[in-house]
């Protein structure tokens, strides 16, 4: 199915146009077929090939013998639900500004379960954070600050973010963000590897200068005026309240970074041409990482 792919059909601007898009599981099935094997049939047991491979709901492997579905070893992974439900949400998702809570897609989707709808948000963040896998680079300010979960009567989170600083007009690029427990060496230089490129000039404060004084990989600039806090405070302060606006005090501290990671997606990707480009780009994360269980998320205790 390429119709929605093909240069006469504009990409659906409502839920409505795209579900009658995809109006059967027929048309939705090879639709992800050609977005999962665009080269053809391909075992995620034995990565054995089949080129001329139809698109069918149940492939069994010419070489292991393993049964795969366009599901297995991808978020939807053991799903029961149609295709057109997950397809619809990360349309829902690519196409739409701020952010949505489980409640919003329990409606959307007449989901009997909140808890299916609360799951394949936090599956769908973590495919988020899965697609906004390029670094910061260039000239990048870090920070740390905390923020206030769960209302008056919360406690509060240590968050590290960095900015990339878009010269010479100074308007703010990539940003990424990660819930930390300590600003210690080891978490900064953590942070610095997975988010920031080698060779980046980090602009830092004199307070964080402390700790990534070893980071031989980037040059470090001090700003003895704290100049870069204005700018992250204020990234930092926006998610604080987009967290509490949409989800009212209800994030958890262990739930904490797949929150960061959507914000930070939406962030980033607002720098893409369309709606249809971001889509894309979920989706293929959705197809490339394995699932993980409502008790497999909701058992990740890492800081709560
Ligand atoms: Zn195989």
């Amino acid at each position: 199915m390429q119709a929605i792919l093909a240069p006469k059909n504009r990409f659906p601007k409502t839920i409505e146009e795209f579900r009658k898009e995809f109006h059967s599981e027929t048309t939705s099935l090879h639709f992800l077929f050609n977005k999962r094997w665009p080269n053809g049939f391909v075992c995620p047991y034995c990565n054995w090939r089949k080129k001329e491979q139809e698109p069918t709901k149940t492939i069994t492997c010419g070489h292991c013998g393993h049964p795969t579905s366009i599901t297995t070893n991808t978020i939807m992974h053991g799903t029961k639900k149609a295709l057109i439900e997950w397809l619809s949400c990360i349309w829902w998702l690519a196409s739409t500004d701020g952010g949505h809570s489980a409640k919003d897609l329990q409606r959307l989707l007449n989901l009997s379960s909140y808890q299916t709808a609360w799951t394949w948000l936090q599956k769908l963040r973590m495919a988020m954070a899965v697609a906004d896998n390029k670094p910061c680079r260039g000239t990048v300010e870090l920070w740390s600050d905390s923020i206030l979960l769960g209302g008056h009567m919360g406690h509060k989170e240590k968050i590290l973010a960095a900015a990339e600083i878009i010269l010479p007009s100074g308007i703010t690029g990539r940003i990424k963000m990660e819930a930390i427990s300590d600003l210690s060496s080891n978490s900064v230089t953590h942070f610095l590897v997975k988010h920031v490129a080698a060779g980046s000039s980090l602009v830092v404060p004199d307070s964080l200068a402390y700790h990534v004084r070893d980071q031989d990989a980037y040059l470090t600039v001090t700003d003895a005026k704290s100049a870069t806090a204005v700018r992250i405070q204020q990234i930092i302060k926006s998610f604080e309240i987009w967290l509490n606006k949409i989800h009212r005090g209800g994030v958890v501290a262990k739930h904490l970074q797949l929150y960061l990671d959507e914000f930070c997606f939406r962030s980033n990707v607002a720098m893409l041409s369309d709606n249809e480009a971001i889509f894309h780009l979920l989706l293929s994360a959705v197809l490339s990482q394995k699932s993980r269980s409502y008790r497999n998320i909701t058992a990740n205790t890492t800081t709560e």
